[in-house]
């Protein structure tokens, strides 16, 4: 009796095993990841824009990346919820911060990390503070971006765009009063490309700050950012493009 209890114990233990490494096997196989840009950013922005950057750039260029909506986490322009918290009832990624800003910080960081590897010029900046309600203090994302493009840097704030019917997609917004370089055409190659005058010229490209749309958070995007299995694959993925992106518009 005894012997035989122990026997079914080891058969179940088995089963049980075999169960759980085909149940790895089938779900690792079907989580989506591709290694795909175009796939992974969705559809890019079709609004006309016939811009072309051609102006040469320093390949010492100090280049500065900011996370959008780092300072305006209050009731206007917090970013995109995204997708899954929106339009499927999802957790945000962080009780405070809007999803995008929570992906713009990662991303932000992935690209100074590489960047600085790849032996590019590049920092960041976070005011830290959620909220400064005057877009013009000297800590916002937009003051320091502005100074940082007059003194000749290269600076460009990061953003996934809202899903669905409420965004335009993956694509560069180029400076206002600044003639396009080699470094926004290159970008604008693996991403596309907005008007100038998006949206009535917005504030950051008011300021001489570029505005880079990753893609619309919704989708395969979102659901391998928010996959823990393939969240730092994908922001990697991301970021290696735009670092190769400002490589090839400085060589
Ligand atoms: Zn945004």
């Amino acid at each position: 009796m005894e012997r035989n209890q122990l026997l079914n114990r080891l058969k179940f233990i088995v089963f049980f095993i075999i169960f759980y490494a085909f149940s790895q096997l089938y779900y690792t196989r079907n989580f989506n990841f591709t290694d795909d840009l175009e796939v992974i950013i969705g559809e890019g922005s079709n609004l006309p824009a016939n811009w072309v950057g051609s102006k040469n750039v320093d390949k010492n260029v100090p280049i500065l990346i900011l996370a959008g909506h780092a300072d305006s986490q209050g009731l206007a322009g917090a970013g995109t919820p995204g997708e899954a918290v929106d339009k499927f009832g999802k957790n945000p990624m962080h009780p405070e911060i809007s999803d995008e800003l929570f992906w713009n910080l990662k991303l932000q960081k992935s690209v100074v990390n590489i960047g600085k590897k790849k032996g590019l010029n590049i920092r960041s900046y976070d005011p830290g503070i959620r909220n400064i309600d005057d877009a013009n203090d000297p800590r916002t994302n937009w003051s320091v971006g502005r100074k940082f493009a007059k003194q000749g840097g290269y600076a460009i704030e990061i953003h996934f765009d809202a899903y669905g019917k409420y965004g335009v997609g993956s694509g560069l917004i180029p400076p206002f009063s600044e003639t396009p370089n080699r470094i926004d055409e290159s970008i604008a190659k693996k991403f596309g490309r907005f008007p100038v005058l998006f949206r009535g010229g917005l504030g950051a490209p008011r300021r001489q700050i570029r505005i880079l749309e990753i893609g619309k958070l919704e989708g395969l995007l979102e659901q391998n950012l928010r996959n823990l299995k393939t969240r730092q694959r994908t922001i990697n993925l991301i970021a290696n493009e735009i670092v190769q992106a400002f490589l090839n518009g400085i060589m």
